[in-house]
């Protein structure tokens, strides 16, 4: 895969000119939310099309190593490829798992599984799920009673795993199960690749307030796994785990600031059609969001930084997921307020003269936000985290 184009010692300017040659000519301009199919499956394909483009014309994973089939290239350069991608509109990735997983892979899988996982997890040949929670495991992870039994070179897995955020569309999932005692807590967990499609493995989806079904619960029947998939050593998987979350909370996020740069940008306009930027309070809300996406955005280029120097995003990434959640929270329903009723109208002149996205999307983004709490560990939690490993407010508290 060596064979690829490299970019890295090309300059901002030059490097952006270059894709926008590419966006131009495989990309048909901003991508109007009356063209995103909106039922989940048709969306999907949608968006994995659009990612195999990318990969086959060398523009997908701008930090990954080339040899895998990413970009390798350094930050500076990173921060033009997600600019230019937001600034075009272009659909949004549909493996944000996969780019959950992917890390961890690398830091902790075999060659032969980065051989075997890598190239079809960047061009979302196939999709990733993550098989952390369960029903009396979120929070407290380390009490996942998932159990694999090794049995000749096979584990056998059962168990139960719920809000698994894909898993009805995934080919594989990184799946945490206790190989050590029960009550052997983070010590006894170890990290397994586990195929989707094998037999023992169902997936139900469950119905959120949006509509839609954007996880499931996932049962696992004795479900075989060869010990070749075993990410890590047998009960070290803990350490798979963190810095799995540590991704899912910081690097994930990266290009979002980008995202949300445009996504305000929106709300300046829709502000501007409803007349209500003169308004003092408004004025404040709409000046907060805008500088608050130009934190968020600087945030990820700090944790990439730490992660490009070789390494992990640490509790930093607790600062970035509950920065990144109250943000989209707060945005999405300032756009609800100024829309007023219309936000929750589907088209019509009236409602589009008003402001109003043609597909609902302000509201089912409103919706969508108040897991933003919750999901990659809740604000609670977060919160400790960084009252404790960042702040160290408990050693002052001693
Ligand atoms: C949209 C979404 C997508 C998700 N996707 C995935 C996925 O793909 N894979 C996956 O494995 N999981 C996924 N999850 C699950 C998510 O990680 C858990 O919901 C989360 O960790 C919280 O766990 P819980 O739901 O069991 O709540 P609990 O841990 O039971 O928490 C309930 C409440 O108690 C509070 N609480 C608990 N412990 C403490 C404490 N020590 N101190 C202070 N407050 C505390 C919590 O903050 C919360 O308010 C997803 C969740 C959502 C909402």
């Amino acid at each position: 895969m060596t064979d690829r184009p490299d970019r890295n010692g090309l300059s901002a300017d030059e490097l952006a000119a270059e894709l926008r040659v590419f966006l131009a000519e495989h990309h048909p301009g901003r991508t109007p939310p009356a063209t995103v199919p909106t039922a989940a499956a048709e969306r999907l394909a949608f968006q994995r099309t659009w990612q195999a483009t990318l990969f086959d014309h060398g523009w997908a994973a701008p930090g990954w190593p080339r040899r895998w089939g990413g970009m390798g290239l350094p930050l500076r350069l990173q921060a033009v490829h997600h600019r230019e991608m937001a600034l075009a509109r272009t659909p949004v990735a549909p493996s944000r798992i996969g780019y959950i997983v992917g890390p961890s892979l690398l830091a902790y899988g075999t060659e032969a599984q980065l051989e075997r996982f890598l190239r079809p997890l960047i061009r979302t040949d196939e999709l990733w799920c993550q098989g952390f929670s369960e029903p009396d495991a979120g929070s407290d992870l380390a009490s996942l009673r998932t159990r694999a039994v090794l049995d000749g070179d096979v584990y056998r897995v059962t168990g139960r795993k719920v809000w698994t955020s894909g898993a009805q569309f995934a080919d594989w999932m990184l799946c945490l199960a206790r190989t050590g005692p029960a009550g052997s807590g983070a010590a006894g967990i170890t990290a397994l690749a586990l195929d989707m499609h094998a037999p023992g493995v169902n997936a139900r989806p469950l119905r959120d307030m949006t509509g839609g079904a954007h996880f499931a619960e996932v049962e696992l029947d004795d479900v075989r796994v060869p010990v070749a998939y075993r990410v890590g050593d047998e009960n070290a998987g803990w350490a798979v785990a963190r810095a799995t979350l540590g991704h899912e909370r910081s690097t994930s996020l990266a290009s979002a600031g980008m995202r949300y740069r445009r996504v305000t940008g929106d709300l300046l306009e829709l502000a501007q059609r409803r007349g209500r930027t003169d308004d003092p309070y408004d004025r404040d809300a709409l000046a907060r969001a805008v500088t608050d996406a130009r934190l968020l955005e600087w945030s990820g280029q700090r944790v990439l930084g730490r992660v490009l120097e070789g390494g992990e995003p640490g509790p930093l990434a607790s600062v970035i997921r509950l920065q990144h959640a109250l943000f989209e929270q707060g945005l999405h329903e300032l756009a609800t307020d100024l829309l007023g009723p219309h936000a929750a109208l589907a088209a019509s002149e009236a409602h589009l003269a008003a402001g109003g996205k043609q597909d609902g999307a302000w509201l089912r983004g409103f919706l969508r936000t108040r897991a933003s709490t919750i999901g990659a560990g809740t604000a609670e939690i977060q919160r400790t985290t960084i009252a404790d490993k960042v702040l160290g407010l408990r050693e002052v508290g001693r």
